[in-house]
């Protein structure tokens, strides 16, 4: 039977909860689909801090290097807001994205049916469903470029650039095209390409590299017509692919569009596929501790492991069908509507194993 090594960073706040209910789910799916887990927890974040005095103990790295996949919960929280910045939880999380390679974000943007309401969008601008994917650059671009701070005529200045090489734009680019190939095969190219030489450079290679796809219908948008098409008309896209700080911005904008932050998974991945997955929220100090945590977005991003890291879709499309259909009946505080029952963290995860069952009955 196969076996796969996930290694667990649960974090700080709800981390620990939302992760318990998704490693619960996991093991359900993997009983029914003949495949087996074995976890290894590592620190990262606060709880690294508190143990070991670093966010990012080398330990924590070389466990996820070892395994198949990595599941984070969220990290940081009010304890550790007096950490000199080097030193905080989040520097932890940005130093385990480079320290693993995580050149590639996937940020999908859906709206379940029975959450429709909960979008500020109005319903006939949503049509049936949205299902946008982005796919962020990670670790190039002006988050990473030369950077400083310095006097100019007796005030003070600071500079950031924005730099790419062909080679990194080719490589977020095929992460890009195979996403599009599984899906509707449509990609949308975002860039600033009547302003930046670096953009332009985007604009060409990605041009290049759409002769080896030749079924994925590629279109290229200005950054500033993504953002607002994203609002007039999100049916337009499938797959979006944009450098790093336009796919920052970008993929809040489109995740706002689904109106909820507890249900929202992303991946990260590197180049030999070892990704590691976690929703998009933080770790929710104000309900800590509460049991009221919506576990969904953590447990929709085990089925993104699944698919993107293991290899295993039919086990993703069966969590996500379960998802779907929870929606209907069963509710955390945070997406509670009336004539739905309202559920713990807990019993919300419960729900979700339960249907894995059934849906996986319905084909
Ligand atoms: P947050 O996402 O933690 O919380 C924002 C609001 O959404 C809160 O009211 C919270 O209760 C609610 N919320 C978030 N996730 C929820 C869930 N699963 N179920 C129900 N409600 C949920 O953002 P914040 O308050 O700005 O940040 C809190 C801490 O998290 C900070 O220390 C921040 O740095 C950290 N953070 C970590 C990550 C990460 O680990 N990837 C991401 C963002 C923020």
């Amino acid at each position: 039977m196969k076996n796969y090594n996930i290694t667990l960073l649960r974090g700080d706040g709800i981390g620990p909860e939302i992760v318990g209910e998704a490693v619960k789910v996991l093991d359900k799916t993997a009983e029914k689909f003949g495949f087996t887990v074995t976890y290894t927890d590592a620190l990262l974040g606060g709880c690294a801090i508190d143990a070991t005095g670093v966010p990012l103990p080398q330990e924590t790295i070389d466990k996820c290097l070892a395994s198949d996949s990595v599941l984070l919960g969220a990290v940081g929280g009010p304890k550790w807001d007096t950490q000199p910045g080097n030193n905080r939880p989040e520097a932890g999380l940005l130093g385990i994205r480079g320290a693993l390679g995580l050149f590639a974000n996937l940020r999908p943007a859906v709206i379940f049916e029975p959450l429709r309401d909960a979008s500020p969008l109005r319903s006939d601008i949503i049509g049936d469903a949205m299902d946008i994917m982005i796919v962020r650059e990670l670790t190039g671009g002006i988050y990473f470029g030369k950077r400083g701070t310095f006097e100019e005529d007796g005030v003070k200045a600071a500079y950031d650039t924005e730099k790419y090489n062909v080679n990194e734009i080719e490589r977020i680019g095929r992460v890009a095209f195979d996403m599009a190939m599984k899906r509707n095969k449509k990609l949308t190219s975002v860039d600033k390409a009547n302003v930046l030489d670096s953009s332009r450079l985007w604009r060409e290679t990605m041009n290049r590299l759409s002769k080896e796809y030749p079924e994925v219908e590629l279109n290229h948008l200005y950054v500033d017509n993504c953002a607002m098409q994203l609002v007039r008309n999100p049916k337009q896209f499938d797959v979006i692919v944009t450098s790093n700080i336009f796919g920052d911005i970008l993929s809040d904008e489109a995740s706002m569009i689904s109106g909820s932050i507890g249900m929202l998974a992303s991946a990260s991945l590197n180049s030999s596929k070892l990704g590691m997955y976690e929703p998009i929220h933080g770790s929710a100090p104000d309900i800590a501790g509460l049991g009221i945590a919506n576990p969904l977005a953590t447990i929709l991003s085990v089925a993104m492991m699944l698919r993107y890291s293991l290899d295993e879709p039919a086990a993703a499309d069966a969590i996500e069908n379960a998802v779907a259909e929870v929606l209907k009946t069963t509710r955390t505080p945070d997406i509670y509507t009336e004539g739905t029952k309202k559920v713990s963290t807990v019993e919300m995860g419960d729900a979700v194993c339960a249907l894995i069952k059934k849906v996986i009955a319905y084909g």
